[in-house]
């Protein structure tokens, strides 16, 4: 048995060089006789994973010292509940809903204060970005929220919204690391790791300093603050360990690619081949506004439920796994995150040219 190419939406295919790494590391860490997941997480090699984890990813984003960068647990949903807990001083925020993602933490925002859904693109089922240059932010708005890249549907954001200068929240759980941001347009960036960077269960919280609140909403626990995370950077209680040793073993495949602009040149080639594939296509038909396509998740139907049913079927018996697209869109949609080789979508654009013609 082989490895297939692996299209799920997360959790998602990691660099092949990342996981024989670890295999080769599993029983005696660099000689220390054990496995990562069997060490102190005070020990003075796990200190060096988290050290050197951090260093990286503040290399590969240009994160400056002005922003805290923590790894920690609850994956990507917690941080729903932890933003309004942690941001919300006058208990106003302003929430974009792109997706079934940015619904989720705008429902929990709810719970905290005085949450506003100030543009949606539900009406036409999440397959376009609203517009933000104008948006009607309030002028005692604690944050404006976004999901970057919307897994389930496909759209990516190519302009931040225009924020009128508040802090800009952003989950990228599904575009993290898979091209250059520029950190300083944000006050708080956070992804669950298991699309992109490593494991579930790991979330990246990057945070710039001054919003890091002495004084949370009352009621909030400790594990979920802040303060307490950035103090004990990160080691407050045993973090996810070996999930933060397999994140920074995809930093460093990543710095050895040379980075997120090569990260991203790449990225542009897959989803390419694919959507051009897609465009030409008389029986498959992308979901997304041209303009607003997403470099990693990209959702496509027949119109026939039968036959995506079936397409889905003979793509699996092909070594394509995991292109069911999400319940709430039906169709497919292949998710090509940056561990997927080009040469995994070229075989599914190829599959998918065989199938149209044997199907039409
Ligand atoms: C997967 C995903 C989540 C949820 O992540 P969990 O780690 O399961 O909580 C949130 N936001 C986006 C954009 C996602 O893709």
């Amino acid at each position: 048995m082989g490895r297939i190419y692996n299209f799920s939406a997360g959790p998602a295919v990691l660099p092949e060089e990342v996981l024989k790494e670890a295999q080769e590391e599993m029983l005696d860490y660099r000689g220390c006789g054990m496995s990562v997941m069997e060490m102190s997480h005070r020990s003075k090699a796990f200190e060096q994973i988290i050290t050197e984890a951090e260093q990286d990813i503040r290399d590969l984003l240009h994160i400056s010292e002005e922003y805290e960068v923590l790894f920690l647990q609850g994956g990507a949903s917690t941080q729903f509940a932890m933003i309004p807990m942690n941001l919300m001083k006058n208990k106003k925020a302003e929430y974009i809903i792109t997706g079934q993602w940015a619904k989720k933490a705008f429902k929990e925002a709810c719970i905290y204060g005085d949450a506003r859904a100030i543009a949606s693109s539900e009406d036409k089922t999440f397959s376009y970005i609203p517009d933000c240059s104008n948006l009607p932010i309030r002028e005692d708005a604690d944050y404006v929220y976004i999901c970057e890249n919307n897994t389930i549907y496909g759209t990516k954001f190519k302009t931040l919204p225009n924020t009128n200068g508040k802090p800009l929240v952003a989950d990228v759980s599904s575009c993290f690391l898979s091209e250059p941001m520029e950190v300083e347009k944000y006050g708080l960036i956070y992804g669950g790791a298991q699309k992109n960077i490593g494991p579930a269960g790991v979330v990246i919280v990057i945070i710039r300093k001054d919003l890091i609140s002495e004084e949370p909403l009352t009621g909030t626990p400790t594990m979920l603050r802040y303060k307490i995370h950035a103090d004990a950077k990160s080691l407050y209680n045993t973090p996810p360990a070996y999930g933060i040793y397999i994140c920074g073993k995809v930093f460093k495949w990543l710095k050895n690619i040379g980075g997120l602009e090569i990260i991203q040149k790449k990225n542009e080639e897959k989803a390419k081949l694919l959507y051009e594939f897609l465009d030409q296509s008389r029986l498959f038909k992308g979901t997304v506004r041209k303009e607003d396509r997403s470099l990693m998740n990209v959702p496509f139907v027949t119109g026939d439920k039968e036959l995506d049913a079936k397409f889905v079927k003979e793509a699996k018996e092909a070594g394509l796994e995991n292109l069911k697209g999400h319940r709430t869109v039906g169709g497919m949609r292949a998710s090509i995150y940056n561990a997927m080789p080009k040469e995994g979508v070229e075989k599914l654009v190829e599959f998918m040219e065989n199938f149209e013609k044997v199907n039409r």
